[in-house]
């Protein structure tokens, strides 16, 4: 049987795009069902991330006049993260794969049809990543530049130039599902689930109609909470800062008793400033040390899965998942 694949859109006050955006992905879907490639269950998913505009009444006439929409409504605007989340977690129980995509089209819609292809070839994450950046103003492509060499030097296992267009099969929608922080980097965690990757490359566009619900400011906070989401290395990076001016102030130490003994100080200098760097560089230390904890402790509080069982063979037989009674033979 053919798989049945959704597609995923967070949509945060985009009453402009809908209209043409809908009636793209629709003709899209449509061509690969008539292909014969995927089921006529596939849907395509809106998720009104709480907009208080016409976003959702678009969405309900949508879905009153095609079967082939679905739309949730979410209480609140909880952010893009957790509206694409929220769209996956329904996806995951309906579908066989979910591709997840921005409501302006920025991303390539002309590549749905390879994501399907490599999923057809038993790939459970597809990512989408941009060949270029030209659409892009030189501000956005340095800062987004910057973002990931600082994203990977602090950790987070990113893919460069991918943002959340991408395809996740089934289990590996469950194996997110198994990921339950609140705060949540979806770029970060995806890598983590494991399973047979692949990557799909295709140009950015403008954004047609509408503007960027990305600000700088918003843009910055969710570099952070990528950081801080993804990896405790800035703490270790207190303890190392610690080490280092705790050391510098030996050698300051030594220094400082040199001049001295020799006789060039004010009295009372020397004790001022050896005080004032080695407690300084106790202080860092034990601040990181402390922070060490509390990075065990944020970590244990995630309840992250500690391992994803991908197949299991039992009497020479292979099945998918942990056991063989209940899960599907491969
Ligand atoms: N979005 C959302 N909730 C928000 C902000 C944005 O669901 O609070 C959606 C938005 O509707 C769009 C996607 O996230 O489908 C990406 O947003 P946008 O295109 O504004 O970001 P940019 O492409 O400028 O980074
Ligand atoms: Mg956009």
């Amino acid at each position: 049987m053919n798989p049945i694949i959704w597609l995923v859109i967070p949509c945060y006050k985009e009453e402009e795009v809908l209209p043409v955006t809908s009636k793209t992905l629709k003709d899209i879907m449509n061509g690969i069902i008539e292909k014969g490639k995927i089921s006529q269950e596939s849907k395509i998913c809106f998720v009104n991330d709480g907009s208080k505009d016409r976003t959702w009444e678009i969405i309900s006439e949508l879905c009153a006049g095609d079967d082939i929409f679905t739309g949730i409504n979410l209480a609140h605007n909880k952010g893009h993260q957790n509206a694409l989340l929220a769209g996956l977690m329904t996806a995951k129980k309906y579908a066989d794969a979910a591709i997840s995509l921005d409501a302006d089209l920025q991303d390539d819609v002309g590549v749905i049809e390879k994501f399907i292809d490599k999923f057809l070839e038993g790939k459970d994450i597809v990512y989408g990543v941009r060949s270029k950046r030209d659409t892009d103003t030189a501000f956005k492509r340095g800062t987004a530049h910057a973002f990931y060499k600082l994203m990977n030097a602090m950790g987070a296992d990113t893919l460069e130039d991918h943002a959340d267009y991408r395809l996740m099969s089934k289990r590996a929608l469950k194996g997110l599902a198994e990921y339950k922080e609140v705060n949540l980097f979806l770029r970060g965690i995806v890598p983590m689930i494991g399973y047979e990757t692949d990557v799909v490359y295709y140009e950015r566009h403008e954004r047609f109609a509408g503007e960027s619900k990305y600000p700088l400011k918003k843009m910055l906070s969710f570099a952070v909470d990528g950081i801080t989401s993804c990896s405790v290395k800035p703490i270790r990076m207190i303890t190392l800062l610690g080490f280092i001016i705790f050391f510098v102030s030996i050698v300051m130490l030594i220094y400082f008793l040199v001049v001295h003994i020799i006789g060039h100080t004010v009295a009372g200098w020397t004790t001022t400033v050896v005080s004032l760097w080695g407690i300084g560089g106790l202080i860092l230390l034990a601040l990181g040390v402390i922070g060490e904890y509390v990075g065990k402790i944020y970590m244990e509080v995630k309840e992250r899965p500690r391992f994803i069982i991908e197949s299991f063979i039992y009497d020479g037989e292979k099945y998918a998942g942990a056991s063989k009674s209940k899960k599907k033979k491969m």
